[in-house]
């Protein structure tokens, strides 16, 4: 089959590998319907050292499941499932805690142990605890949302659980990527009275309209600080979706918290430490977040999506087919596409 394979920043190619097989009796093959190109994905295309055997991306996916191991029970060949970025057991004391991402047995797709998902075909280990089954079809028309419960929309979601986002409450999102842009679905879901989003690019803000945000703020640093305060009458927010994992972003996140608020963070970190140390201590503001246990979400997210209350499939801005794939990481990285879907 066909698969995305890294090899260094920026060197990303299409190449034919094995088709993946049944290795554990608990795993299941799955024919990928849609992947797409994560943002976090950008991380190794702009830093990845040089790896001689590379990498297959991609740890978004829904397919059909094509064959599964004789210890599989609940999921069936033919199934149209969900496949959330982290592989789990379902079973585990953490998997109970409705947090997957931190299985005992669990995992992450796209890393140099299991191969991703901007493929063909992949693997899924310990299938029972890990898809979600659809049943045996979905519209065509809903495919982009339902992509969304396999990382980006359950992670937009776990910003705002994180950053305790109620009904009434003031919310501001750092960032205007696809994370960012679910997380206004969710603050806006979760009953949010205003959403305020720090970003610059216009068509990524007139999509954050049209999903809920009330305000824009298109400054940075100290700048962005003074305008978030001024609307919110100089106390700053109830929640704060961090979604970038930027030093600045995390500053600005945690400076613009109002005294005991919270800070959701999402974006994967690019420091040791947490930034904003003091101004969190002072101002009694909560900072949490991290890998979202987004197979936990999709039940409480499906309904929406296949009522159409929420459009997360919207942040995709491009499809591709499995060649343009190395066009598609170019193009997120430039900022010339939102996300990008990719259709094998
Ligand atoms: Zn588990």
């Amino acid at each position: 089959m066909r698969a995305t394979v890294m090899y260094s920043a920026g060197d990303v190619r299409i190449e034919k590998v094995a088709d993946p097989q049944i290795i554990e009796a608990t795993d299941a093959v799955i024919r990928v319907t849609r992947a797409c190109v994560c943002g976090s994905d950008l991380w190794p295309y702009q830093k990845m050292e040089r790896s001689d055997t590379g990498r297959v991306m991609g740890h978004e996916a829904i397919g059909v499941v094509e064959d599964v191991g004789a210890d599989v029970r609940k999921i069936k060949r033919g199934d149209f499932v969900i496949m959330p970025f982290a592989f789990s057991d379902g079973t585990c004391a953490f998997c109970h805690d409705g947090l997957q991402t931190s299985c005992i047995h669990g995992g992450f797709f796209g890393t140099p142990e299991v191969a991703g998902a901007q493929a063909e075909a992949v693997r899924i280990p310990l299938a029972d605890g890990t898809l979600f089954s659809l049943g045996v079809h979905a519209d065509e028309a809903l495919m982009p949302s339902l992509l969304t419960l396999s990382d980006v929309m359950g992670t937009g979601h776990h910003a705002a659980i994180i950053a305790k986002v109620k009904p009434g409450k003031s919310v501001a999102v750092v960032g205007d990527g696809a994370v960012g842009l679910c997380g206004v679905i969710a603050a806006k879901r979760l009953g949010a009275e205003q959403i305020i989003i720090l970003g610059r690019h216009a068509d990524r803000i007139a999509l954050a309209k049209d999903f809920g945000a009330t305000d824009v703020v298109s400054e940075r640093g100290d700048a962005a600080v003074e305008q978030v305060r001024a609307l919110t009458g100089g106390y700053g927010v109830h929640s704060v979706l961090e979604c970038v994992g930027l030093e600045q972003a995390m500053n600005t996140a945690i400076s613009i918290a109002r005294p005991g608020g919270a800070v959701g963070r999402v974006g994967v970190p690019q420091e040791q430490t947490i930034p904003g140390s003091e101004p969190a201590f002072y101002n009694n503001v909560t900072v949490g977040g991290g890998p979202a246990p987004v197979r936990a979400y999709i039940e409480d997210l499906l309904p929406d999506v296949l009522e159409g209350n929420i459009k997360p499939g919207r942040v995709f801005d491009r499809t591709v087919g499995i060649d343009g794939v190395p066009d598609g990481y170019r193009a997120m990285n430039n900022r010339e596409a939102i996300k990008v879907m990719v259709k094998p």
